[in-house]
């Protein structure tokens, strides 16, 4: 029989069939303490990065809970976003996850031209020469979890039509 200190630590799941908000925030900053899930119940989780055994972990809470959860990502946007495209698997939409991302930190630009991501840490709003055709792209804060980056779009389309 094994004494329970001696478990390998793992996250806790939420309970079968959780119903709330799950917060999930990457990075040392704790930045969803204060976030408001609105009444419904809580769960935090608190994760370094945005690392493959971290993602494992979130899936896994995920895949226990119900239908009807509420998601909230939070952290770096490299780290937010990596872990939005591992819980797209999970069943959730678009709806039920809430992306807080810090506002400095590198950022993932799809170039909707070549499809090459390049990583950035310009602002929103800012633009960025593609790493792939050399485009310049600007982009909002439209983020697509089925890319698993911002959309980039040439900053001067108009232009050269
Ligand atoms: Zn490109």
């Amino acid at each position: 029989m094994r004494a329970a200190s001696q478990s390998p630590a793992t996250v806790t799941g939420c309970e079968p069939g959780f119903r709330g908000v799950i917060c999930v925030s990457f990075g040392a900053a704790n930045t969803l303490a204060d976030h408001d899930a609105g009444g419904m119940p809580r769960q935090d989780f608190r994760f370094a990065s945005a690392n493959p055994e971290a993602l494992a972990n979130l899936r896994s809470v995920l895949e226990r809970s119900c239908v009807g959860v509420r998601l909230v990502l939070a952290g770096p946007p490299a780290d937010v976003h990596a872990a939005a495209s591992a819980v797209a698997e999970c069943g959730l939409v678009d709806e039920e996850i809430t992306l807080l991302c810090d506002e400095v930190g590198p950022r993932v630009i799809f170039c909707g031209h070549c499809h090459a991501s390049t990583t950035t840490d310009h602002p929103i709003g800012t633009d960025v020469d593609c790493r792939g055709c050399a485009t310049t792209l600007t982009f909002t804060d439209h983020f697509s979890r089925r890319v698993g980056g911002y959309l980039g779009f040439s900053a001067h389309a108009e232009e050269a039509a």
